[in-house]
């Protein structure tokens, strides 16, 4: 028996056995050319990339009848990789100065890529290099006249281990054979770790050693919640890993049962329970799970790993497909929200020195009204077609909600003029994630269709605590009185005026501060699919009521860890065994 431990990026738990997939790198050997071979060796390069491309349209061609439009967001990002300028000009230019053949140029491209890539501090955008990787992977097997296989598993009851699996690989898989995916490399935020969950496939990364060959054919366990790999297992750890498995799935299968009940207490008070998303992908998973629509579209990802701004109409398409996702329920879209530690190579951001206080979300966005424009345009021509939201990040104070609109209006009546349709009543709100915003929650509200909190930020302005830094992750505390009562007067000031009040941080996902978010009021949680069913669980065994003097019991403690006692004690006395 032989354990790995990896980083769990898809729940569930598959036995199976292992198919070991070759899928290694290729060996780039360098050397030396004369000046007069350069132009060969560029022709070389502008071939291999001009056959990457036909190749990756082939393939979306191929996908979108097997597989549907849904899922071919990952060959648009690969396509637009394959599109950048740098690397062909920044290839070709090592090819004529170094005068080295064009593999090992492009070799040098890609460590330049690492090496930019690697000091990004967001984690999801540092990952994207693994889709420059497998770009630039494909580009080399051109090179050398090696076709990319087709990911060759037939055999049932087969868990794929493979160095790495892109996304296109994922969307190959035959789900009827393969139970579950393994692979060296990668990490929670891959983009094939994100479409292994939008596909419910079990998935582990990052186990080194487990492509061993001579493990090929053997029995194995993957625990995609723990993050564990078996292989051979033996008969008692078999045993302990099928009923794991078998409780895992009757949890699951109970709650999946009671996707389609409406989210209301047990005194009939109801609330939205909607998903946070960023790719059309998850949509379908928001639906399966329950969710009423999406309250949160983070929309950066469209604007990364390139280098000139998206045009309106390939931003438009996206919403769109995202909106026909989760049809007919709302789409909330939140504007670019880049800046601080998430860079856009399109734009030339000067160096900060306090990022997460810098030039980020709307303050980018008035500092270009053209392209913010482009993006207000593309939403709202989504709003032709079905029920949108809008929404503003990072709202600091009334002058920012006022410009922000003003730009609306703008984009509004030039969509007018060119006759094109649009909902002209659709709803803005404004997210609330900075102190200034709560304490001037009330004057805010006069100017927004609703308000939607955004926790993860709030509580890194509120406590002054780097949400990124995980030395000081214990005092980043959601239950701080201080965030308790900053979420207090956001519900209060925005009830006040008769606005919406909604919460979409990581904080809504919780089911322990559910009871708090709905005694406190809130009409919206806006949460990661996989998190939906859990919430609505609990939400269904509560009583207002009960909600009411839970929120208000919180307020008699003054420190997270006493508010956090007090509520374990409350939950445990009221829905025990919910927390199985
Ligand atoms: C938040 O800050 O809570 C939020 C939802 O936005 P993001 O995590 O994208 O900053
Ligand atoms: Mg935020």
């Amino acid at each position: 028996m032989r354990s790995f431990t990896g980083i769990a990026v898809s729940p569930g738990i598959s036995v199976g056995r292992l198919r070991v997939v070759d899928r290694r790198r290729i060996n780039i050997s360098e050397y030396p050319i004369l000046p007069e071979e350069v132009t060969r060796e560029i022709e070389r390069l502008t071939v291999a990339i001009a056959d990457t491309r036909v190749e990756l349209e082939h393939l979306k061609s191929h996908l979108a009848e097997t597989t549907g439009e849904d899922h071919l967001f990952f060959i648009e990002t690969h396509l637009m990789i394959l599109s950048d300028e740098r690397l062909f000009s920044e290839t070709s230019a090592t090819i004529a100065s170094g005068l080295i053949n064009a593999e090992s140029a492009l070799q040098r491209t890609l460590q330049r890529y690492r090496e930019a890539f690697a000091s990004i501090e967001d984690a999801y955008l540092r990952e994207r290099i693994n889709d420059v990787e497998t770009v630039i992977e494909r580009v080399f097997k051109s090179m050398s006249g090696e076709k990319t296989e087709q990911f060759p598993i037939h055999e049932s009851r087969s868990i794929v281990a493979a160095h790495d699996i892109t996304p296109a690989d994922m969307l190959q898989i035959d789900r009827n054979n393969v139970l579950a995916v393994i692979t060296e490399i990668g990490g929670r935020t891959s983009h094939t770790a994100i479409l292994a969950r939008a596909l419910e496939i079990p998935a582990v990364a990052g186990v080194e050693g487990v492509c061993d060959v001579l493990l090929d054919g053997s029995p194995v366990i993957v625990d995609g919640t723990a993050g564990t790999v078996i292989v051979n297992p033996d008969r008692e750890t078999f045993q302990t890993f099928l009923s794991r498995k078998q409780h895992y799935e009757y949890v699951e299968s109970e709650l999946l049962k009671t996707a389609h009940l409406p989210a209301v207490t047990l005194d009939g008070h109801a609330i939205s329970l909607r998903g946070n998303v960023e790719i059309p992908e998850e949509g379908a998973s928001v639906l399966k799970h329950g969710g009423i629509g999406v309250g949160l579209y983070r929309t950066e990802i469209l604007f990364m790993n390139r280098s000139e701004m998206p045009d309106e109409d390939e931003q438009y398409f996206l919403y769109h497909s995202m909106q026909q996702a989760i049809k007919p329920h709302p789409l909330t879209v939140r504007t670019l929200d880049a800046g601080g530690d998430k860079l856009l190579e399109g734009l030339d951001h000067t160096a900060e020195q306090n990022p997460a206080l810098g030039v980020r979300a709307i303050r980018l966005s008035l500092g270009m009204p053209y392209e913010f424009k482009k993006q207000l345009r593309a939403i709202l021509r989504i709003s032709a077609e079905g029920p949108v939201r809008i929404m503003f990040p990072m709202i600091s104070g009334i002058d920012e909600v006022r410009a922000a609109t003003a730009l609306l209006e703008e984009a509004k009546l030039e969509l007018a003029d060119a006759g094109i349709p649009f909902d002209s009543g659709i709803k803005v709100g404004i997210m609330i994630e900075i102190p200034a915003a709560v304490t001037m929650a009330d004057l805010l509200a006069k100017e927004v269709d609703f308000f939607s909190v955004g926790t993860n930020d709030l509580i890194q302005y509120t406590l002054a605590i780097d949400r990124t830094n995980e030395q000081l992750s214990q005092l980043y505390q959601p239950l701080h009185p201080a965030v308790l009562r900053s979420l207090r007067h956001i519900v209060d000031a925005a009830h006040n005026a008769g606005i919406e009040a909604c919460l979409c941080g990581e904080m809504a996902g919780d089911p322990l501060y559910l009871p708090v978010l709905l005694g406190l009021g809130f009409d919206e949680l806006s949460m990661g699919a996989g998190s939906l069913l859990r919430v609505k669980q609990i939400l269904r065994r509560c009583t207002r009521k009960r909600a009411l003097q839970i929120a208000a019991g919180c307020f008699d403690y003054s420190t997270a860890a006493e508010v956090e006692m007090y509520l374990k004690r409350q939950i445990t006395l009221d829905v025990a065994e919910s927390f199985d």
